[in-house]
């Protein structure tokens, strides 16, 4: 598929060829996906040195996921000897290798690979990717699958790039630094932070956590399973099933709370209460982390190791606002100089900006960051009019703050699979969302937010607009029941050329 040689004349029904940028879980969903149903010529771009995604990128102390490993798993790839309920890291990254393994699209993946560029080639219905090295490959349909979750950000505060100490972001750990015995800042309390926080205060000499805004919190232990839960999950094939579901109606009764914040969104911040309550015995750094926004607004917290953490004799909760950094250390607006030999960013992603900076244009040279300069926005956050045979995972309003991805990702390949199964069974060159229905969606998408949780602050849900573009309003279930069945009418499609007359001499 490398290379820019002419396309050889395609026959009406013949599989198409893909290429898949990201080998993280969304990209590995969807050639498994892909290849189950004949579609079988597939390239997998990915920049890591390795396949995994977020898994690959964010390995720092205590990095594990907040959701249960039998959601936050492949419902056809069901494990039943995870060591704990939430798994670490290096387990997560092994299982999504071991299941690349055993579909066998570990193969298809070219590491070290970044992408510059995507554009659409209206007349042979074909999509062209540059990558930094310069090389050049093409293929019938594009799956952008790098997330939100990929470009780590680190905002502009005066004086950050004089800093003469050691600093690196959370998603890019310097493992190779020691941390024993340092003076250490954190910037940011967010998922992140609140896994690594517990971590290096004891080994750190002294830490000061910057926070801006507190967090609700909620209990998470996370122990080891015993061996008698273990030996039942593995014997028990049941078990593991009626878990899946248990946290999976868990994890919406989290959604409900956040769509109704007046009602039942009291009930779980009421429980969120008693929970700090019970971990914030200091006066002082408990009137400092408590949160001052609607419960859900945010992500809600996972941790009952966290808040313990900030009230070790050699922790300090700093929530004056941060001046300036300094050669030596960060400066409050208070005046006060907190000095350091490492500053560790734990200030999140850039998660409006999706796939840019990658240039992608479609029909017409249209450019997507421009298409979406007033806020991205895609039919069930997969398909983009204007942009043919280009589908979007994880992309905008797909993220979900109760739920698992993983769901979700399954659901858009297999949402995927199907237009590409109707551009091969029509014998059509391209298939595109048509722009009406897009925009009927979006307005209906954006109406569902009205009078939850996530409109009543800010938060990286947000753009600079204030519209919310990265999750989804609603229930898991919901996103299911509109991705099960690609509505053809919703689309239009465009016929493969006819071939050249051949004239005689
Ligand atoms: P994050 O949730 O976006 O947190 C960023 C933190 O940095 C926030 O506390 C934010 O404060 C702070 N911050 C940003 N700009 C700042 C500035 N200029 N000055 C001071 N503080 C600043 O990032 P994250 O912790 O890396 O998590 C990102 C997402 O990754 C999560 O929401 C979650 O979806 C995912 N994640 C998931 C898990 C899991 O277990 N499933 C674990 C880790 C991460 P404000 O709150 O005031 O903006």
């Amino acid at each position: 598929m490398a290379g820019t040689a002419p396309r050889p004349e395609s026959p009406s029904g013949r599989a198409p060829e893909v290429l898949i940028v990201g080998a993280g879980f969304g990209g590995i969903a969807a050639a498994i996906e892909l290849r189950r149903h004949g579609i079988t010529d597939i390239t997998i771009l990915e920049k890591a040195a390795d396949l995994g995604g977020t898994w690959f990128y964010n390995s720092y102390p205590g990095a594990a996921c907040d959701v249960p490993s039998h959601l936050y798993s492949f419902s056809f790839a069901q494990r039943r000897d995870w060591s704990r309920l939430c798994s670490p890291q290096a387990e997560i990254h092994a299982y999504l290798h071991e299941v690349a393994h055993r579909y066998a699209v570990d193969r298809l993946v070219q590491t070290n690979t970044t992408v510059t560029s995507c554009s659409w080639d209206a007349e042979r219905c074909r999509w062209s990717v540059a990558t930094a090295s310069g090389s050049v490959h093409e293929a019938d349909a594009l799956i952008l699958a790098t997330g939100q979750l990929d470009q780590p950000s680190r905002p502009r505060i005066e004086g950050a790039d004089g800093f003469a100490g050691h600093s690196f972001h959370s998603a890019e750990w310097d493992h190779s630094y020691p941390l024993a015995g340092k003076r250490v800042a954190v910037i940011g309390t967010g998922a992140s932070a609140v896994q690594f926080v517990p971590e290096i205060a004891p080994v750190v000499e002294h830490l000061s956590v910057f926070q801006r805004t507190g967090n609700w919190f909620m209990p998470r232990r996370n122990r080891r399973y015993n061996r008698t839960i273990k030996t039942a999950i593995e014997r028990v094939p049941a078990l593991q099933a009626l878990r899946r579901r248990f946290v999976f109606e868990y994890t919406e009764s989290l959604t409900v709370s956040i769509r109704h914040p007046n009602t039942f969104g009291r009930i779980a911040r009421a429980r969120s209460i008693q929970f700090m309550r019970s971990q914030l015995k200091d006066p002082a750094v408990r009137e400092k982390a408590w949160p001052d926004y609607t419960f859900g607004c945010k992500r809600i917290l996972f941790s009952s190791y966290y808040l313990p953490a900030l009230q070790r004799p050699n922790v300090e909760l700093v929530t004056d606002a941060i001046a300036r950094i300094t050669p030596t250390g960060v400066v409050t607006a208070a005046g006060a100089e907190h000095e350091l030999d490492c500053l560790i960013w734990a200030t999140g992603f850039k998660t409006t900006d999706f796939m840019f900076p990658m240039r992608v244009s479609g029909s017409g040279g249209a450019d997507l960051h421009e298409y979406w300069s007033g806020g991205a926005h895609a039919h069930l956050g997969m398909c983009v009019p204007g942009f043919p045979n280009m589908f979007v995972m994880y992309g905008p309003n797909t993220n979900t703050s109760g739920g698992s991805i993983i769901v979700y990702l399954e659901a858009q390949a297999a949402y995927i699979r199907q237009a590409l199964q109707q551009l091969r069974a029509r014998g059509a060159a391209a298939i595109e969302v048509r722009a009406e229905v897009e925009a009927t969606s979006d307005r209906a998408l954006q109406a569902r937010f009205a009078g939850t949780a996530w409109t009543q602050c800010d938060s990286w849900y947000r753009d600079e607009n204030g519209r919310i573009v990265t999750n989804w309003p609603g229930y898991m279930r919901e996103y299911l029941e509109q991705t099960r069945e690609l509505d053809v009418s919703e689309f239009s499609f465009v016929a493969l050329p006819k071939p050249a007359a051949v004239v005689s001499a």
